[in-house]
């Protein structure tokens, strides 16, 4: 839009309000609704919507217009529309984060404004702007990744393993209930990084992460502690139990074949020592301490072994 003179509202002899608001109304970068909550159950139905409203949500104008802003079929959704919508006619602005469904059934982000309006001793309206807030969703949750798992390998980084064990800690404590770690050390890493270079003992190290992530169970968590060094916190799993688990991921590595510039079949073998809450230790740093000794312990019994305490 070109405006030559001054663009003010009171500039009466260029455009009326009315052709103001609906040039502000259709150009907005927001989508922009109006809604009738004068409905007999309460809610809303969009009256008219700009251009970027109806095509955010994959609707042409046809469809779009007379829909009811919550999923008919959606009770809960319904209750907490009506809630909304009450509140704003108590004359109160909502702001709020939602997700909103596409025609395709697809979800995005939004941040809606939305407010209550009154024309001329009508019954109240609603006017609403709304942005597609999948951006800056994707980069607060690329930052949280980025601050909870290890940049090469993808695992929890040793932050997060240490909030995390010592919550379990805690649990184990109140419940009465065992608990394990597993530490683990590549056996022999440095004649890998030696012989071809730290971008292959960087890929190993990614592959040697994806056997651990596939030998785990879901109420496990896998952490990069360091270096070529994991740790795996078991809740609920008693020594006898941590010791089978242990010696089959022993065994799933030896068994496994890693690649290395062509060659698929290269091998590697780990070190695992265990400890138990609360056999080997009482706080969640003595655990640490107790399974780093125990890997070391089968360090020197000639590795590929799993220790305990
Ligand atoms: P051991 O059998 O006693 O465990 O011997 P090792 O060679 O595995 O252990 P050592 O502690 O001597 O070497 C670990 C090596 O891991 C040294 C270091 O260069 C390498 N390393 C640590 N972090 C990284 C990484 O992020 N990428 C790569 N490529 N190498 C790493
Ligand atoms: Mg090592
Ligand atoms: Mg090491």
């Amino acid at each position: 839009m070109v405006l030559t003179s001054k663009p003010t509202m009171l500039n009466e002899n260029r455009k009326t309000k009315d052709q103001y608001f609906k040039v502000f109304f259709e150009q907005s970068g927001s989508c922009c609704m109006i809604l009738d909550p004068n409905t007999p159950d309460g809610i809303p139905v969009i009256i008219d919507a700009n251009k970027i409203a109806y095509e955010t949500h994959g609707y042409t104008r046809d469809e779009f217009i007379g829909r009811p802003i919550a999923d008919v079929d959606d009770e809960e959704g319904k209750k907490m529309c009506f809630e909304r919508t009450q509140h704003i006619l108590s004359g109160k602005p909502l702001r709020i984060e939602n997700i909103h469904v596409r025609k395709d059934g697809t979800t995005f982000p939004v941040m809606i404004y939305a407010d209550r309006v009154d024309i001329k001793g009508e019954p109240p309206l609603i006017f609403t702007t709304e942005h597609d807030i999948s951006t800056r969703k994707q980069m607060e949750d690329d930052l949280k990744h980025m601050a909870t798992h290890d940049s090469l390998t993808g695992l929890y980084n040793r932050r997060v393993l240490e909030e995390r064990l010592n919550d379990e800690v805690i649990r184990a404590t109140r419940y009465n209930h065992p608990l394990s770690v597993f530490m683990l050390d590549i056996d022999h890493f440095k004649p890998i990084n030696d012989r071809y270079g730290h971008h292959i003992g960087d890929s190993i190290l990614q592959d040697f992460s994806k056997v651990l992530e596939g030998s785990i169970r879901n109420s496990d968590y896998a952490a990069r502690y360091g270096g070529e060094e994991f740790i795996i916190i078991l809740p609920e799993t008693s020594l006898s139990k941590a010791e089978e688990m242990a010696e089959r991921l022993r065994k799933q590595i030896e068994e496994n074949s890693f690649s290395i510039e062509g060659n698929k079949n290269h091998k590697l073998t780990t070190s695992i020592g265990i400890a138990t809450f609360p056999e080997h230790a009482q706080t969640d740093q003595d655990l640490l301490e107790a399974a780093d000794s125990a890997m070391y312990t089968a360090k020197k019994a000639g590795r590929n072994q799993v220790k305990k305490p």
